[in-house]
């Protein structure tokens, strides 16, 4: 009752509408949460205010139809325990849902979610973004890649935008340093084929600290050479 209650003050307080229905699903998905935290290490956040702020409503704050049209394909790289992918897919659940992680264990809690939330089209992938982004099934196959809390913005691009199909976005919830990571990622946007298209910088109901949504649109195909092996590109930054 306690996350509940601070859900549904949480979401009012940022102006989102979510039904009843939605917030029943988000509550059941905190309760596997904690229940599975406890046998591996999913999240630092388990106060129920503070889920509701730092997991649920940040990772709605880049929910956008201009960015995220009906149907769209979405892939949320380094999804870890669902965030932000799985929030948006029980809020949007036209959305087909591919959640990425190089950590397999994540990935059985993710399966047990999905399941006892009975969504409907979720891929749950184990890989590398660097490995996954070079297969045919995966490359430029997403309207939208999202990423949060994985890398600075420069490395994230080469993550993530190899997965967009030209036209599509790549958004990349990001905390306090933003303005500097943009101006870090200016090459690598350039060779990958991004474009910043708008940046929203997000209050959080409660907090001060300074937040932006960052939406990159994909303006030309990624030249095939990237993403580089595993671990180049946070070792050299483009
Ligand atoms: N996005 C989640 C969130 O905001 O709570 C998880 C963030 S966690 C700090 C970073 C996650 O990214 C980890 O689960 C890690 O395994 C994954 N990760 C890091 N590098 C990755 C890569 N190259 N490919 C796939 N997953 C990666």
């Amino acid at each position: 009752m306690e996350f509940l209650q601070a859900l549904q003050g949480a979401l009012a307080a940022y102006g989102l509408k979510v039904t009843d229905e939605q917030c029943a699903a988000m509550n059941r998905y905190y309760e596997l949460l904690l229940a599975w935290n406890e046998k591996m290490n999913l999240t630092a956040i388990t106060q129920p205010q503070e889920v509701a702020v730092k997991h649920m409503v940040d990772s709605l704050s880049c929910l956008d139809p201009e960015f995220i049209p009906p149907d769209s394909a979405l892939i949320d790289v380094g999804t870890g325990a669902g965030f932000p992918g799985l929030p948006l897919k029980i809020v949007r659940p036209d959305i087909r849902l591919t959640l990425l992680d190089s950590l397999n264990k994540r990935l059985n809690f993710l399966q047990e979610v999905t399941s006892a939330l009975k969504l409907k089209h979720v891929d749950i992938v184990h890989g590398r973004a660097e490995e996954t982004g070079k297969s045919k099934q995966y490359r430029e196959r997403f309207q939208v890649a999202t990423a949060r809390a994985v890398a600075r913005l420069n490395v994230l691009c080469e993550l993530c935008l190899p997965f967009v199909a030209v036209g599509g976005y790549f958004i990349a919830l990001k905390g306090a340093q933003y303005q500097e990571e943009l101006g870090e990622a200016q090459n690598a946007l350039r060779l990958l084929g991004g474009d910043v298209a708008h940046i929203r910088p997000v209050k959080l109901p409660g907090l001060d600290d300074v937040r932006a949504v960052i939406y990159i649109r994909k303006i030309a195909a990624t030249p095939g050479e990237y993403p580089r092996r595993p671990g180049m590109p946070e070792k050299k930054p483009l």
